[in-house]
């Protein structure tokens, strides 16, 4: 018996949903009687080292403590730890004990994205969470709730995350999605109750991190009256950049925006966080005492 959210999943179905988007569905007994309490659920995947069957995880115990297991990870040699990186429950089927995650198939491919572009039925891996210990100051759905409309942008990568919050829309909610991709060959269709305006902008040549499309419209859009939640996530700079204007142009108190910056051009997630990044760590955790205190 486990006390923390750790799996070893296997892939049971592999599906390529658009030219850069690779629908992996894993499933586990392991998973029996799990349940998303939320839209936009991060994990994190462990993928295995070249040539290894499954990756090397610590095992935990009803006793395990996350301290504890995070710590006997990293002393796993790092030729052989597996490697991690974050991804979002883009569905949930009870019925299978299954879950699937939509990878982008980016082309400067990192551990993430090479596993998925081989992933076949029976693969393994490792997935830590959904957790409190990701969880936002205030729930995501009680921040739509109380907002009159909902501002959605991000690149590819933010997809998952935004289907779920689309999907889990309350019935009527003004929604916005802003969505950057290649071409319309990606584009997807969402299902909803809101009462949603998508506009897909096509990034072309430009490599993804290189392309001003997104926040050209967004500075262009037409928001309306009334209290707005945004959600914001795909490459940190570009999403920094958008939070800034969110702010200091438009008024939007910082609260109302959930940001997370999904990857960092010319750096993997295993790369040291930047000066930028650390600050926004700060104040993130100044955010989440303030919540508590409050
Ligand atoms: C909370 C959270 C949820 C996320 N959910 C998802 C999800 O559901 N689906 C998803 O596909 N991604 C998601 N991401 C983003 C994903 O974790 C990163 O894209 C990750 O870096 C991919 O790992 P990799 O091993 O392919 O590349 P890395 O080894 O991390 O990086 C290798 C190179 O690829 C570049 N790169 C990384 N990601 C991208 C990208 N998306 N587009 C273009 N270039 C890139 C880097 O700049 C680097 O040069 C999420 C990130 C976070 C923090």
């Amino acid at each position: 018996m486990n006390s923390l959210p750790i799996w070893l999943l296997q892939v049971s179905r592999t599906e390529q949903i658009t030219p850069h988007m690779a629908r992996i569905t894993l499933t586990s007994e392991d998973l029996r009687g799990f349940s998303l309490k939320e839209a936009d659920q991060q994990v994190k995947l462990y993928f295995p080292r070249h040539g290894q069957p499954r990756p090397l995880l610590p095992e935990a115990t009803e006793s395990t403590d996350l301290m504890s297991w995070y710590q006997a990870y990293s002393a796993i040699p790092e030729n052989e730890r597996p490697w991690m990186r974050s991804y979002t429950i883009r569905a949930h089927d009870p019925a299978t004990d299954s879950i699937s995650f939509d990878f982008v198939l980016h082309q400067h491919a990192g551990p993430a994205t090479q596993w998925a572009i081989n992933a076949k039925e029976g693969d393994l891996l490792g997935a830590f969470g959904p957790t409190d210990y990701f969880a936002r100051p205030k729930a995501l759905s009680a921040s739509v709730d109380e907002a009159d409309w909902v501002l959605l942008a991000g690149d590819d990568a933010a997809i998952p995350g935004m289907a779920t919050i689309i999907e889990s829309l309350p019935a009527g909610k003004r929604a916005f999605a802003f969505v950057e991709i290649q071409d319309a060959a990606d584009e997807q269709s969402f299902h909803t109750d809101g009462d949603l305006t998508t506009t897909w902008l096509h990034r072309g040549a430009a490599e993804p991190g290189h392309s001003d499309a997104l926040a050209r419209a967004i500075r262009a859009a037409e928001l309306p009256e009334g209290n707005g939640f945004a959600w914001l996530a795909g490459e940190a700079g570009a999403v920094r950049q958008l939070r800034r204007h969110l702010t200091d142009e438009r008024g939007l108190p910082k609260q109302t925006i959930d940001f997370s910056g999904y990857w960092r051009l010319k750096l993997t997630q295993d790369d040291a966080p930047t000066a930028e990044d650390l600050a926004e760590a700060q104040e993130r955790l100044a955010e989440a005492q303030a919540a508590q205190s409050g």
